[in-house]
């Protein structure tokens, strides 16, 4: 039997340790609580079911941060003295948690971490980094998934100690007694000072507007709300009303609510084991395994999605609770480290602090046991193609909502995704198609397959993408199409190329394959043109290894999609014949049930993208030499990967020579990205090579003018682009300590060769 000392200072954490605490005792432990906090906030916690603590105190009045981590040190110093304690088990991250954990070390007294493992991932570093030094100093971890488990992997913590133990929510919610629904939406916003006024604004007056709508009031705790409001000078819109409850009456509200928003990574887990509908209003504090076992729903700060998914989300049924009852495992590991340690999981990982992530394995990937489970699945329905399957069905239907669109047909690589959106073009032999000379060659080969020419614009030197105006320097009698590619996550400025193209009548083809969640004013690039093509291979922001999807609104397209991966047999129709040549090109259940999984963390992996990037732009912009890449004025990049350029005049030997002192410092990257405009490759310098180059080149007036028909004489801005540009791979799991190597090689390579 152990001797355990609980320090709590959040009446929050008082309703998740009140059963651990009543389970440890009734075990035999002798377990004491260790206070630090304001009195009123004792008395919540007691009414949460904290029992008395052996040791109180209240931090200084009015004490800054400092002041009151330090008089919570000095209190920890004073319980933990004297060696009376064998255990220190620590829930939550405030203050008082992070002092007691600290002392313990000094101490030598080990820490057990329960509900270990939550991350903000997202622009709040204090808030993360309390949770990650809370995190670090125990000796062993329980956590309440397996996305938990994986984050604490990754930050190289060892496996054998992370335990999956479930949560402690559904012992401390068979304790209390049953409340009545109240027909509310319960507004749990934990975070709202972290909003400016003008989205906080419109997110609480869609909410009301959508409460509206369904006839659902929606009401919120005054005390988390209204010091914000007041700061921002605002007033709440009618509709939603505040509530002045204590944190138990807080919790009941939640408890009987019809549904929960929120952007609190607890609030998730609470509703997930109530079962209540959950909208996540904060892509920063997003529960992967809640979103993906469809109890929370992502919709971040765009008050827009979240009026648009609320009714949806009150029709579908809430999913199962992807958190195990966690009490008894809890208990088990409180006997001591000599618990049995859990299984190694499917998906273990290896703790890798001497490399960065890449996204070549799981060190730089989202796959875990969802895509396991998943992929599970459809093996013991029995049913792996897609045809008769439901994943892939599933995935399409889900893509289309994510991207905005009517209609998702998925297939089995993103060169098709590419090849279906140029066959439903229903090119005639020699038409032109514009596009890029800088891009997978996947996007540009099936053009010539559907007997098209590609002919090549130029792009813009410093972003590498095609413009209006080099599109327009291209546009003939025999110009049928445009291909837009959103070059390494940052978006075209399409606008004006939309304009261009709406003049001539010409449908735009956006090839999104490296710019999944990037956004044009305001919109996922991928609505705008008449298709969009995803690919979901290895390497991109989401992947089911090879894989592509393809995109519109217009039935009679998707209609022409849908032929073109499936052998163009007309399913369904009254007389159903092969109406045009196709192939096979379906992706099949294994892959769609992986791509499934993967979906819900897409805007996750997009925002934490984001982060990483800012980071690394920040440790770059003071170093001579560099141009870098960032969010144009009229939207967001996606970050697929840091494309960079090097000014040869303030740095010896360019792109090339830093490129080469990068990869020798171990930080994987392409300088020169494709190394050659895309019409220097061999099928093009000789087109006859191939029927297939051949035969659309004859069908066209180019045949009978200069040979070849592209020069890089032509294109000044892919030339100089492509010498320039050095390609970082980044990836959502970069964590800040990658960041800062990364720069620090970048620093020291460019000090190098600007020593000569
Ligand atoms: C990856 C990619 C493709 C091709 O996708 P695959 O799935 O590899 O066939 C097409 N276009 C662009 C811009 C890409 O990055």
């Amino acid at each position: 039997m152990a001797r355990l000392l609980v320090p709590v200072g959040a009446c929050g954490d008082a309703a998740e340790l009140a059963p651990l605490l009543r389970a440890a005792t009734a075990a035999g432990h002798a377990v004491a609580v260790a206070w630090f906090g304001p009195p009123a906030e004792l008395e919540a916690a007691r009414r949460l079911g904290l029992p008395e603590p052996a040791h109180a105190e209240a931090p200084p009045p009015a004490a800054g941060p400092p002041a009151r981590f330090a008089a919570a040190t000095a209190f920890a110093a004073e319980v933990l003295g004297g060696g009376r304690w064998d255990r220190l088990v620590a829930l939550g991250h405030g203050t008082a948690v992070a002092a007691f954990v600290a002392t313990a070390g000094r101490v030598g007294l080990g820490v057990l971490r329960a509900n270990a493992g939550q991350r903000v991932h997202a622009a709040w570093p204090p808030g993360d980094r309390e949770r990650r030094v809370v995190d670090h100093a125990a000796e062993a971890w329980a956590t309440a998934s397996e996305a938990q488990r994986l984050e604490l992997a990754r930050e190289g913590l060892p496996l054998a100690d992370l335990h999956v133990v479930g949560s402690l929510w559904p012992a401390a919610l068979a304790a209390l007694p049953a409340v009545p629904p109240s027909g509310q939406i319960w507004l749990a916003l934990e975070h709202a000072h972290r909003l400016q006024a003008a989205p906080l604004a419109a997110l609480l007056a869609q909410l009301a507007a959508a409460g509206r709508a369904l006839g659902l009031p929606v009401a919120a705790a005054a005390a988390g709300l209204q010091p914000t409001l007041a700061g921002h000078g605002l007033v709440l819109p009618p509709g939603i009303t505040l509530a002045d409850l204590d944190p138990r009456e807080q919790l009941d509200a939640a408890r009987a609510a019809r549904a929960l928003v929120t952007d609190s990574a607890g609030y998730q887990e609470l509703a997930a084991v109530l079962g209540v509908p959950c909208l996540v209003a904060a892509a920063a504090t997003a529960r992967p395994e809640a979103i993906l076992a469809g109890c929370a729903h992502l919709v971040g700060h765009d008050g827009e999605a979240l009026a648009a998914k609320l009714p949806w989300a009150l029709e579908r049924p809430v999913g199962p609770s992807p958190y195990a009852d966690g009490l008894a495992a809890l208990l088990a590991l409180l006997a001591g480290p000599t618990a049995a340690p859990t299984a190694p999981s499917a998906t273990a990982v290896a703790p890798l602090a001497d490399r960065l992530p890449s996204d070549a394995d799981h060190s730089g990937r989202t796959l875990g046991d969802d895509e396991v489970a998943f992929a599970a699945a459809a093996i013991r329905s029995g049913t792996l193609n897609s045809t008769r399957g439901t994943f892939v069905a599933r995935f399409e239907r889900d893509f289309a909502a994510w991207l905005g669109r009517g209609h998702a047909i998925a297939c089995s690589s993103g060169t098709m995704a590419m090849h279906a959106a140029i066959a439903a073009l229903g090119l005639a032999p020699g038409d032109e198609v514009i596009t890029t000379p800088i891009t997978d060659m996947g996007a540009i080969t099936p053009i010539l397959y559907e007997g098209g020419v590609p002919v090549f614009a130029d792009v813009d030197r410093a972003t590498l993408n095609v413009t209006a105006a080099t599109i327009r320097a291209q546009l003939t009698e025999r110009t049928r199409a445009i291909v837009v590619t959103h070059l390494f996550g940052g978006p075209c400025d399409l606008e004006p190329i939309l304009a261009l193209a709406a003049g001539r009548g010409l449908p735009v083809i956006e090839d999104c394959a490296q710019a999944f969640g990037a956004t044009v004013r305001g919109r996922k690039v991928g609505t705008a043109g008449t298709i969009a093509a995803f690919s979901l291979q290895q390497g991109k922001h989401i992947t089911c290894g090879e894989g592509g999807i393809v995109a519109t609104d217009d039935p009679s397209v998707a209609r022409r999609l849908f032929l073109f991966v499936n052998k163009a047999w007309g399913y369904g129709d009254a007389a159903p014949d092969h109406t045009f040549p196709a192939l096979n090109g379906r992706l099949g259940e294994l892959a769609g049930a992986v791509a499934l999984a993967q979906l819900p963390k897409l805007d996750w992996v997009v925002s934490r993208r984001r982060e990483v990037a800012a980071a690394l732009h920040a440790r770059l912009a003071p170093l001579p030499g560099l141009r870098l890449p960032g969010d144009p004025p009229y939207g967001t990049h996606a970050w697929w990967r840091f494309a960079f350029a090097v000014d040869a005049d303030e740095v010896p030997g360019g792109a090339l020579a830093l490129g080469r002192r990068m990869q020798a410092a171990g930080i994987a990257c392409v300088p020169r990205y494709v190394q050659k405009p895309a019409f220097e490759c061999a099928l093009f310098t000789d087109w006859r090579r191939s029927p297939i180059t051949w035969l659309p080149l004859q069908q066209n007036p180019r045949l009978h003018g200069p040979q070849p028909p592209f020069r890089r004489e032509h294109y000044p801005g892919a030339v100089r682009g492509l010498e320039q540009v050095v390609v970082l791979p980044i990836n959502e799991r970069y964590r800040l300590a990658d960041v800062d190597r990364v720069a620090a090689a970048i620093s020291a390579a460019l000090r190098e060769l600007r020593r000569g």
